[in-house]
């Protein structure tokens, strides 16, 4: 099985990036439909694309997604109401938990977005080595059959039109929570069209929230909360190990 990574910038900055694991008769496709991407994404027309296709030579771990949770709110003060009572109910810490939502709010790379994550501890200290880079969870996709069971739960929803969005969340969410010493996830994304955001969880799943910020802002971020880990080893699994979501885990309301 093979990574094909794609990365998009203009003037430097960080434009957007996808990947896929397949088999080695589909790089092509894979190559030519995240070039296409690359090229239409909202956020403007890169000047850099960067595509990598590697072997992957780590065993891939196959597992379920978490479970899908869909919430309800009117608006972005009700969206962030809530994300924060579930990261209090996961044991975030106030101070931790108003540091991170600060942080997505104002850029957390010097007033732009970053290109991974923060991974901030208990303390509210992050430790990613590089804040404007962060840190990327890497090497990771979904099976066709795990797909088509997604897809057709969130189309009973009328969902569909947020396909991609879901899917690649649920799938980057699923691994950032089953690299051990991750305690939760909070994101939001930087498209400024995509008003969405979640937090994830072992214990309440991805609880996706329709907003967390205000249509047209293009300030998005994602913070893994972690606690007792070894900083290497951790980034290490994040980025290098791979996994393959082979079965959805469901849809909740
Ligand atoms: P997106 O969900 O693609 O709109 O991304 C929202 C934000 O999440 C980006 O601005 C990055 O800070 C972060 N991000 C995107 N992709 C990754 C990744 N693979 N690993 C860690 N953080 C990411």
């Amino acid at each position: 099985m093979f990574s094909v990574r794609m990365h998009a910038s203009r003037g430097g900055k960080h434009i957007s990036g996808a990947e896929r694991i397949i088999e080695d008769n589909g790089i092509q496709a894979a190559s030519q439909s995240l070039i296409d991407r690359a090229l239409s994404h909202e956020k403007g027309r890169p000047d850099f694309i960067n595509i990598s296709v590697e072997a992957l030579e780590k065993p891939i771990r196959h597992i379920t997604s978490l479970p899908l949770v869909l919430t309800h709110v009117r608006n972005a003060v009700e969206g962030k109401a809530l994300a924060r009572r579930l990261l209090l109910t996961l044991g975030i810490p106030l101070l931790c938990m108003e540091k991170a939502i600060s942080l997505l709010e104002n850029g957390a790379a010097g007033g732009e977005s970053m290109r991974g994550a923060i991974v901030m501890n208990m303390r509210g200290e992050r430790l990613e080595p590089d804040k404007y880079r962060g840190v990327r969870a890497s090497r990771m996709d979904i099976t066709e059959e795990a797909s088509m069971e997604l897809a057709c739960a969130i189309e009973r929803e009328g969902l569909s039109r947020y396909f991609t969005h879901i899917s690649e969340a649920l799938v980057l969410a699923t691994k950032v929570e089953s690299v051990e010493g991750t305690v939760a996830e909070l994101c939001w994304s930087d498209d400024p069209s995509y008003t969405a955001g979640y937090v994830a969880s072992k214990e309440l799943g991805y609880v996706r929230i329709p907003h967390l910020k205000r249509e047209g802002n293009c300030n998005g971020g994602r913070v893994f909360f972690v606690d007792g880990i070894d900083l290497n080893n951790y980034i290490h699994e994040m980025e290098k190990a791979p996994i393959l979501v082979n079965k959805f885990g469901g849809l909740r309301k």
